[in-house]
């Protein structure tokens, strides 16, 4: 089956992984320090704290926002759950804003609805890659002295008015999984200008423990002495996965480049096939596209689904609305909250997009899926 995402793995990639394992450091040594510097620089300079998955970068976020009970989070339906899931793990109360139907992203004047004066954090996520609209959002969360939080998850090198991603918002969070751009097997980062949040990101990822005298309460115990203040987890990083985050963030611009030169040939060659809507690009965004999404009207995608899964194409869906999952279902939300990303739902079809799929296979999905809609 050919996969709607996977990872590429270059040689250099196995010698950089292969070169620590032979070393001193496993896990919480200079590879770790090195992948975040180098993460930083495509983040126009904010830092960043490297962490476990993209999940584990949500959660640590949401800490740093200082998101706790009785607050609230608002955030888009079309996402995977990890970026609503994680905030009610904080005990907040989620609230689902609606999306614009061309690009997916929260709509602005939906999250202006819904924000309070209990709203701690406004979470935009940069679906497919495509930036949310950042300006418009950071003016809502000024005015309501909420945290803007950026899931970005598949939008690393993204840009938004010649803006990267990871200087948009508060606290930006990235996913290292093998579908997503850039890969460290399972891994994720939190971006955080601000020294504070930074340093409590930091702290959290390693169980909140305090090593510095200066900080601690009982200093006077030894060398040996660490406290914790707040409880933080485990959710440190080993080297030997940030060395093969080092070595692909090197390639970071040439799996742009491949990826942008997909999405050109998708737009072109399914340019005026019927019952297709083609994903849509704002002139002040530059995506780093993670997925290809396409809308299948006139209520045939199930079909579509299927026919391309049978003729061994692996499109995906992406996503069931984070509010119908029985676990919010039981909360008391209901269908029919959010109508323009059920419909983007019902409509939607990711098709493969990654750096090493070739033109042939292009040409193959797009052959089926055009004979399919004729
Ligand atoms: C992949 C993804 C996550 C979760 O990342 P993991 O590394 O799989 O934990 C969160 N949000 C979005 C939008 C994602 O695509």
């Amino acid at each position: 089956m050919l996969p709607y995402g996977r990872q590429s793995i270059s040689e250099a990639d196995i010698e950089a992984v292969a070169k620590v394992l032979r070393g001193d450091w496993l896990t919480t040594g200079p590879a770790v320090e090195a992948f975040e510097a180098e993460l930083s620089r495509w983040c126009g300079g904010v830092p960043c704290v490297a962490v476990t998955s993209g999940t584990a970068a949500l959660h640590v976020a949401y800490v740093a926002a200082g998101v706790g009970p009785g607050d609230e989070v608002v955030t888009t339906p079309l996402t995977f759950v990890a970026t609503a899931a994680t905030a009610a793990l904080r005990g907040a109360r989620v609230l689902f804003a609606d999306v614009q139907p061309d690009t997916g992203n929260i709509d602005p004047k939906a999250v202006e609805s819904l924000v309070t004066g209990r709203t701690r954090a406004v979470t935009a996520v940069d679906y497919a890659g495509h930036p949310a609209d950042y300006d418009e959002l950071r003016a809502i969360t000024d005015r309501a002295g909420a945290v803007l939080v950026a899931d970005a998850a598949h939008a690393v090198g993204s840009a938004y008015r010649n803006r990267p991603v990871g200087l948009l918002a508060d606290l930006t969070t990235f996913s290292f999984f093998p579908t997503k751009t850039v890969t460290t097997a399972e891994g994720g980062a939190v971006a955080a200008a601000d020294p504070a949040r930074y340093a409590r990101a930091a702290r959290f990822r390693n169980h909140g423990l305090v090593r510095d005298p200066v900080e601690q309460r009982d200093p006077g115990h030894g060398g040996w002495h660490q406290e914790v203040h707040e409880f933080g987890l485990n959710y440190r990083i080993p080297d030997v996965l940030c060395a093969l985050g080092i070595s692909q963030l090197r390639r970071l611009g040439r799996f742009r480049a491949r990826r942008a030169e997909l999405v050109a040939g998708y737009n072109t060659l399914l340019a005026g096939v019927p019952g297709l809507t083609l994903p849509a690009r704002r002139p002040y965004t530059e995506p780093s596209w993670h997925l290809y999404p396409v809308r299948v009207r006139d209520g045939r995608r199930r079909e579509v689904y299927d026919r391309m899964r049978a003729a061994g194409i692996g499109v995906q869906v992406n996503y069931l609305p984070a509010y119908w999952h029985p676990v919010f279902q039981d909360l008391g939300y209901r269908r029919g909250l959010c109508p323009e990303a059920e419909a983007y739902y019902a409509e939607q079809l990711s098709l493969p997009l990654f750096p090493d799929l070739t033109d042939d296979q292009q040409h193959d999905v797009v052959e089926r899926l055009t004979a399919i809609l004729r």
